[in-house]
């Protein structure tokens, strides 16, 4: 187990903690979604509440290692302070004199943030100096940043050797909740995986089939399937250097007892728009020239009939092109089903399906929902996070 922001003695402390505070901005750099701002808000009020001394820092855009006032983080610091209801030092670089000074003026329950790491192109090379240089702004470091866990930079890893370490109240729940159901999840446990490219979701198919009770595989991986069981899939995605690797997934599904469930009708088209014209047909007769772009009513029954009685449910991936309004139906169906189910432990992979269970009004009904695409993703597939791993155990 990793040790928490708890576990630290914090008061009069200097504390780097690296936030993930990549929002979404509008041209004038207003920012358009400040969710990840405030989710970031539970661990630095526990350490401000316990008289730390708190320098936040984040990544935001892609600067390439220079800076570019375009990804200054200065609005989040406005926000934040909004936020917190007090003051939050903004200072003019990552660390430089600016950074260093704001740090060691710093008073107990004061907080500071720091430029984008990123300014620095050290940053994502992990670069030891750069790591020495940040860590020298504190005396304590946390990690809050799970949708950067799964890459190994100065500030979401190297930072680690250089200061006793701990994870957040966010990064402490994504362990806690995903651990807990890869390890010892209560069963009947059942995986969604939806999206574009069996190529993409290999190693979690593979890692998950060792674990779940059902698998059911839904959106552009089903024509894959389909062709390694004989099945002819018109237009649709179909990665064909897949196909034996998928003949070997159902061998081995069946060979565990797992359930792989695939879609048993499609909706297709000929044409790849949301006004496309559109018709159902069944799993064995998606005909000549046309595509599947979701799954059909009697998938969507299926589905249900397979999740009633689950009690842990892992979902990441749209079982459908749900960036059109008309084929989002099996996707928002897959996310009304999950709300509706009684006593299950429900979590959600970010992105697209995050997406989906926002869009329909659900997310208080889910049990967790992941702060990070990729990160949760490499976690699904048992993958070590480096962001994680560099945390000393409690
Ligand atoms: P991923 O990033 O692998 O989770 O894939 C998400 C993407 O898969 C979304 O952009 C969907 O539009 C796409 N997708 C889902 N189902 C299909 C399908 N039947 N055909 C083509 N693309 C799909």
């Amino acid at each position: 187990m990793k040790k928490s922001v708890e576990d630290l003695e914090v008061a009069g402390k200097r504390v780097l903690v690296r936030c993930d505070f990549n929002v979404p901005q509008d041209e004038d750099g207003n920012i358009t979604d400040d969710r990840r701002i405030r989710e970031a808000l539970k661990t630095i009020k526990y350490l401000l509440e316990h008289k730390a001394r708190v320098i936040l820092c984040s990544h935001l855009g892609r600067p390439k290692g220079e800076v570019n006032p375009k990804y200054s983080l200065k609005p989040v610091a406005k926000r934040l302070s909004e936020l917190l209801n007090m003051e939050v030092k903004m200072a003019d670089d990552v660390i430089g004199e600016s950074a260093h000074s704001l740090a060691s003026s710093l008073q107990d329950g004061e907080a500071m943030l720091i430029e984008n790491v990123r300014y620095d192109a050290r940053e994502e090379k992990n670069d030891p100096e750069f790591s020495k240089e940040l860590a020298s702004l504190a005396e304590l470091y946390v990690n809050d940043a799970f949708g950067t866990a799964h890459r190994a930079h100065s500030s979401t890893a190297g930072v680690a050797d250089y200061l006793p370490s701990a994870v957040g109240y966010l990064i402490k729940k994504e362990i806690d909740v995903m651990g807990k159901a890869l390890e010892n999840p209560e069963r009947p446990f059942v995986a969604i995986l939806g999206g574009k490219k069996v190529s993409d979701k290999i190693s979690v198919i593979e890692n998950l089939i060792d674990k779940v009770d059902s698998l059911i595989i839904g959106g552009g991986m089903s024509y894959t399937f389909f062709k390694a069981q004989g099945k002819e899939v018109g237009t649709s995605i179909c990665e064909l250097d897949k196909v034996e690797l998928a003949k070997e997934l159902l061998a081995k599904a069946a060979e565990k007892g797992v359930k792989l469930v695939l879609p048993v009708d499609n909706v297709v088209v000929q044409e790849f728009s949301n006004d496309a014209a559109s018709k159902v047909v069944s799993s064995n007769e998606i005909p000549e020239g046309w595509q599947g772009v979701d799954v059909g009513p009697k998938t969507i029954e299926l589905y249900r009939e397979v999740l009633k009685d689950a009690k842990t449910v892992v979902w990441n991936g749209p079982v459908g092109v749900f960036e059109f309004d008309n084929f989002a139906k099996g996707t928002n169906e897959v996310a009304k089903i999950l709300s509706e189910l009684d006593g299950a432990t429900t979590i959600i992979g970010g992105g697209d399906s995050a997406a989906a269970i926002e869009k329909g009004g659900y997310s208080d009904k889910m049990t967790h929902i992941s702060t990070g695409g990729g990160a949760s993703l490499e976690f699904l597939e048992g993958k070590i996070l480096p962001g994680i791993d560099c945390i000393q155990d409690a």
